[in-house]
């Protein structure tokens, strides 16, 4: 419950609470890992005493995060950490149920800067972050926050990005836990989540079909490796854009194109972006659209498209379907924007699916305990998660899903660890 000394939810007045209920609990059920955590946390509650801040994705399985740090003890505020995503029914039902929510879907950056001070004013001892802004504002103008801050954890890529040039500049005020970097979280949450989450939301968007269509995808990362192998799954000829030989070299193993975005332009009916950069399709490339090119981005910032160079290039703008912005250039062609250029899957769907991040926020809530136990022995800095909490998870997930894996020997143990053979 929120203390009567917190400032109350801020939620979208008349959102539908059941509706938000009922996804929360359709996510739960498709949640094993993370039920099988909260049934230990909710007796032993070891975050007792301790305050968390959350800027995620505010949507169902966002909900059964916070929900499980909440029965672990602890006092929680969340809010989102993209405006476009926040599902104002799931923050409604989360606020009903007692929890300090403040986010509205849409919001513009001062108001959804505001949220994300208001789940500052807690004081957080831990904060979770999904893009570093939080750790942002704990940098900057929101540093008397950070008073009880034992440390934070960070989701994603791009968030890891940020903080690493922090903690390079010798700023980073607290220890951080690269949840993005464990294996259990960018091999299925980066690569199964996003390369589903990403066809379905262009499906849904557009209902166009795939099949038959090429396919561009700027980026042959973590993700852009599920895009792309989704993209052909779905009967789609594939280019990959890289600036990376080696991933260029993989792409091609894999089969298929590899091109620079210059001459890919001209082929491509539907390009994804997934690279973590900017500017990667600019006006440069819009001059050799086909007509009716579909563009869209699932990387972590709106820039990965140059929108801006977008409008300008554009005679007339137009929102012809929800979701999907048509931008007609002066020689008669149109090209078609999702979502904005924000991120496509969760700006335009529900992100990920429950069961990827049943385990992403699994290794969340590894995280928040042993930052709970250990952080204040922790140097400031960016660590990994240790790799024994990694592989409970996929474990906890092997024994729900009823498989086993095979053990080593003593001797096998032996045989591996030693340079010198018998
Ligand atoms: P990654 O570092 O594994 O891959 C990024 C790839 O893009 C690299 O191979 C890099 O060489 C390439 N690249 C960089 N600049 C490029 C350019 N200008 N043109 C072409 N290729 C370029 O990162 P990742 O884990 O795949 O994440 C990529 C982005 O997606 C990040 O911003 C991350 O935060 C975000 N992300 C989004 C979701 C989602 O749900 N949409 C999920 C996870 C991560
Ligand atoms: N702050 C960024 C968000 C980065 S999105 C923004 O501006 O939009 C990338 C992260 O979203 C991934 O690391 C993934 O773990 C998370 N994600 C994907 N689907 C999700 C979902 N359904 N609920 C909550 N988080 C999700």
């Amino acid at each position: 419950m929120i203390p009567s000394d917190r400032t109350p939810s801020i939620v979208a007045a008349g959102a539908d609470i059941e509706a938000g209920r009922l996804k929360i609990a359709w996510a739960w059920e498709h949640m094993p890992v993370l039920r099988q955590m909260a049934a230990g946390l909710q007796t032993s509650r070891p975050l007792a005493g301790l305050r968390i801040a959350i800027s995620v994705h505010v949507e169902a399985k966002t909900a059964c995060l916070a929900k499980t740090l909440a029965q672990a003890g602890a006092e929680v505020a969340l809010t989102g950490c993209n405006p476009l995503s926040t599902q104002d029914d799931v923050a409604a039902a989360l606020a009903a149920d007692g929890l300090a929510v403040y986010c509205r879907h849409g919001v513009g950056d001062d108001e959804y800067r505001e949220h994300l001070r208001q789940v500052l004013a807690i004081k957080p001892h831990l904060v979770i972050d999904d893009g570093g802004d939080l750790a942002q504002l704990l940098h900057s103008s929101e540093r008397n926050q950070a008073e009880d801050l034992i440390g934070g954890c960070e989701e994603t890529t791009t968030g890891l990005v940020r903080l690493r040039s922090l903690e390079r500049e010798g700023r980073l005020l607290y220890p951080v836990i690269a949840i993005n970097d464990a294996r259990c979280k960018h091999l299925f949450d980066n690569r199964f989540g996003t390369g589903q989450s990403v066809w379905t939301a262009i499906m849904a968007t557009t209902n166009l079909v795939v099949a038959g269509k090429t396919v561009v995808v700027a980026g042959y990362g973590m993700c852009g490796k599920g895009v792309a192998l989704r993209a052909r799954g779905l009967g789609a000829r594939v280019i990959v854009t890289e600036i990376d030989p080696v991933k260029a070299c993989e792409a091609l193993m894999e089969g298929y194109d590899v091109l620079p975005m210059a001459e890919a332009a001209p082929l491509g009916d539907v390009f994804v972006t997934v690279t973590g950069c900017r500017d990667v399709m600019t006006s440069e490339h819009f001059v050799k659209l086909k007509n009716d090119a579909i563009l869209c981005n699932a990387g972590h910032f709106d820039v990965e498209v140059n929108v801006r160079q977008l409008h300008e290039t554009a005679v007339w703008v137009a929102q012809v379907r929800p979701g999907i912005t048509a931008y007609r250039q002066t020689d008669g062609r149109t090209i078609h924007l999702l979502a904005e250029g924000r991120l496509v899957n969760l700006a335009a769907g529900d992100g990920h699916p429950a069961e990827i991040m049943d385990m992403s926020f699994a290794l969340q809530t590894a995280g928040i305990l042993y930052l709970a136990r250990e952080g204040r022995n922790l140097r400031p800095g960016v660590h990994n998660l240790p790799a024994e909490l990694d592989d409970q998870v996929a474990s906890m997930l092997l024994g729900i899903l009823g498989k086993k894996t095979d053990q080593l020997s003593a001797e096998q143990t032996r045989y591996l660890e030693h340079w010198q053979l018998d």
